[in-house]
């Protein structure tokens, strides 16, 4: 595949501006806003329109997105999204809806979030689901919260929350914000070790979260033993849902006994998600768990909907209003559009693309644990290295032959990991076009794999640097200028 990214040395909207900043001396509020309040001139560039509009076309063109090409990130779901339901959830009614809103103008949003928690109480096979937490992080923020709420109106302190090796960073970070201590288990052939696990589960254990299936995108079938043991020893199972693309129609984490589950609306159901926009973690939970919810609860009196917030035993409020209400019609829109049937086929053709994909590659690298994967599936680039190369040198050149790169070093279990998951939305041409770039890259010189990428708008960047030291402002470029004296344009990439 030729791919050529495109390159525009554009400064920054401020850059070159200064001179014509937007002077708010002689505004004619003025008056009215006390003296020591006044801000004399609020920096902002004075630009026409069409030149805004041109620095950030430009700008998108720079950068790789799953509008423009195959986004095979493992455990996050980057399908392509149909845009009507972008075109829904920007119409007026959506986008000019006020939160302040008196309950009896926002009927019509109401019905649509009722409806929407009782289709995902249908998919997940749980009774009641809250539209609130803002993220599967914050989903299992909740979901922890839930747990603790629980326990504690049992009259049990139990301190400890259990999860596999194989869990997703976010588990053990969500179960330690809500106080809990983490205990690692580690698999067996990727899998949960069962023995571990009764060894480890104790009547001080709150609750074991486990996604399924897993991250190595193996389905765990013990699920039901393990929720017996869970539910033996009086904790709680849940289910990190955030990649419910491979069992939609199939089989629900109610069905497998899980008591408490998050979706991933911006993964599954329809959000275009990455760089950290919007997104929206809905969590499930089976009835003997419903008055632990967060408030306020939608409910029903006649035919007016209404909003409640009389729940004694609730955890109280995660997020404020309505939660990310856009991205709820988003989901509405396309479970409504896909139907039952259609979500099973969309869970069918997540797997097959992924077990298509496995079985071209399984054997130019190596892929420890078992074979028949679901939505996913986790190489091993260990084979790269008698090339001097890395699993990060096979993924920068990915993007040179106009691919995303994976997922990589993730999970931790996998030596030199490359987590595939290509999602439903890809064609068998585009599977069959990675597979060659592959092969062709792991037959090039070295040398060109371990400096790129070569054909893309910036060439390696210092992800560390870029993580640690992000400059997000105009006021924060500026302060960093002073400070270092160099009058470089390090915020650019
Ligand atoms: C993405 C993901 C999460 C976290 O979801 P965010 O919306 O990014 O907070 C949790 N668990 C798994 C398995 C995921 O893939």
């Amino acid at each position: 595949m030729r791919y050529h990214q495109a390159i525009y040395e554009v400064p920054l909207l401020f850059e070159g501006c200064e001179s014509s900043l937007i002077d708010h001396a002689d505004d004619r509020c003025a008056d009215m806003i006390p003296r020591d309040l006044l801000r004399t001139s609020l920096e902002l560039p004075d630009l026409p329109e069409r030149e805004v509009v041109k620095h950030f076309v430009n700008l998108s063109q720079m950068n790789f997105g799953v509008d423009n090409g195959m986004y095979p990130l493992g455990s996050c779901t980057m399908k392509y999204n149909p845009k009507i339901c972008d075109d829904l959830s920007s119409m007026d009614t959506v986008a000019h809806m006020h939160p302040l809103q008196d309950v009896s103008t926002m009927q019509g949003a109401l019905a649509l979030m009722a409806e929407l928690e009782e289709m995902l109480c249908e998919i997940g096979g749980v009774d009641a689901v809250t539209l609130q937490p803002a993220a599967g992080a914050h989903g299992e923020f909740t979901g922890m919260q839930i747990v603790k709420a629980f326990h504690e109106s049992n009259g049990e302190a139990r301190k400890e929350v259990v999860l596999p090796d194989t869990a997703h960073g976010t588990n053990p970070a969500s179960a330690a914000m809500v106080g809990y201590d983490v205990l690692d288990i580690p698999s067996k052939d990727g899998c949960v070790d069962v023995d571990a696990l009764s060894k480890t589960i104790s009547d001080d254990t709150a609750a074991f979260m486990l996604t399924n299936p897993n991250t190595l995108g193996l389905f765990e079938k013990d699920v039901r033993e393990i929720a017996r043991i869970v539910h033996d020893a009086g904790a709680l199972l849940y289910y990190d849902g955030a990649n419910l693309n491979a069992i939609m129609g199939k089989t629900s984490p109610g069905m497998m006994d899980f008591d408490i589950v998050h979706f991933n609306l911006h993964k599954t159901f329809a959000t275009p998600h990455g760089g950290g926009g919007p997104g929206a973690g809905p969590v499930g939970v089976k009835r003997r768990l419903d008055e632990y919810l967060p408030v306020p609860r939608i409910t029903k009196r006649g035919d007016a909907f209404d909003l409640d917030y009389d729940r004694p035993r609730s955890i109280g409020k995660v997020k404020a209003f309505y939660g990310n209400f856009a991205v709820l019609v988003r989901a509405y829109a396309y479970i409504k559009m896909q139907g039952g049937e259609g979500l099973e086929r969309v869970s069918e053709q997540a797997v097959l693309n992924s077990n298509y994909l496995k079985s071209k590659l399984k054997d130019l690298f190596d892929m420890p644990y078992g074979d028949l994967r679901k939505h996913e599936f986790v190489l091993s680039g260990k084979v790269l290295k008698k090339h001097g190369l890395r699993t990060m040198d096979f993924a920068k050149r990915l993007l040179d032959h106009g691919f995303h790169a994976p997922t990589v070093y993730f999970p931790l279990i996998v030596d030199e990991a490359l987590m595939i998951e290509p999602t439903e939305t890809e064609t068998k041409d585009t599977l069959d076009a990675f597979v060659e770039s592959c092969k062709q890259i792991l037959s090039e010189d070295p040398e060109i794999v371990r400096t790129a990428p070569h054909n893309t708008a910036r060439s390696r960047i210092d992800e560390a640097k870029a993580a640690r030291d992000l400059i997000l402002s105009w006021r924060g470029h500026k302060i960093k200028k002073t400070h270092s004296g160099d009058g470089q344009r390090s915020s650019r990439a």
